[in-house]
């Protein structure tokens, strides 16, 4: 039954949210547990997406993929070094090979069914990885990525490429981020294009076809306080509900210029 207040054509903008899981105490000893941000999923709620949580239960991840709208590629620890052929330095933490291989299996889905994706921190790195891309390990003068104040302030500013799908999005002046990652992007990966940076270390990237879009800050600890941090959400859930009514062998266009 359908209330009055329903647009008849309103279907959800299902928006898949990447977990982390950790060892916790219970009532049953120790257990894995879900470990989730609760700001990427009020985020995404809030730009009016339905956010679903997504964790590592054996089910395939070409299905769940095809029954979302989009995919959002959470912050973290880091990726196993193991995966882009090096050995761990002593800085790298919270490696966890069982969540990695599941958000590589995610993204590719995602590639093949053309199903638009927001990777935030982590997510960029395992994007660039994915594409034979390499990360710096630990950047040395760290501290200024990985900031003290509270998360919703800035840390430092990003240049934004005008002719980027980021800049139609939050605008092209330069935008400030908040910074809480001490890996940074060292060989760019295949078919990516960096378009914001700070003092030359990349901070974003985007694919041509513009379903991907990769950012090194945290939007979703900004969105409250800066309105071109909450446009990237709401960008992103516009685009990823505009997909859901077109066909899949249709001109994947970017997700930004459903915003302008
Ligand atoms: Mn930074």
């Amino acid at each position: 039954m359908s209330t009055p207040t329903l647009e008849l054509d309103r279907r959800p903008v299902r928006i898949g949210v990447t977990c982390g899981t950790q060892l916790q105490t219970t009532p049953f000893g120790e257990q894995p547990t879900v470990s989730l941000n609760m700001r990427y999923v009020r985020a995404v709620a809030r730009a009016g997406g339905l956010p679903l949580p997504l964790v590592p239960s054996g089910a395939d991840p070409v299905e769940l993929i095809a029954a979302l709208d989009g995919l959002v590629l959470t912050g973290g620890g880091d990726l196993d070094p193991a995966i882009y052929g090096e050995e761990a330095v002593d800085q790298v933490y919270g490696v966890d090979r069982e969540r990695d291989d599941f958000e590589f299996a995610l993204l590719a889905a995602a590639e093949a069914q053309g199903v638009p994706v927001l990777a935030i921190c982590r997510g960029l790195q395992l994007v660039n990885v994915s594409r034979a891309g390499t990360l710096i390990q630990h950047v040395d003068d760290h501290e200024l990525h990985w900031q003290t104040t509270p998360s919703h302030e800035g840390a430092h500013t990003v240049a934004i490429d005008p002719a980027s799908a980021l800049a139609a999005m939050v605008g092209p002046e330069d935008l400030l981020v908040n910074s809480y990652h001490h890996q940074a992007i060292d060989t760019l990966g295949d078919g990516l294009r960096v378009v914001a940076d700070a003092g030359g270390l990349p901070e974003a990237f985007e694919t041509a076809d513009g379903l991907i879009t990769g950012i090194q800050w945290h939007p979703e600890q900004m969105v409250e306080h800066h309105p071109r941090q909450f446009a990237l959400f709401e960008a992103f859930v516009r685009f990823a509900q505009q997909r859901d009514r077109q066909s899949p062998t249709s001109d994947p266009t970017s997700w930004s210029n459903s915003h302008v």
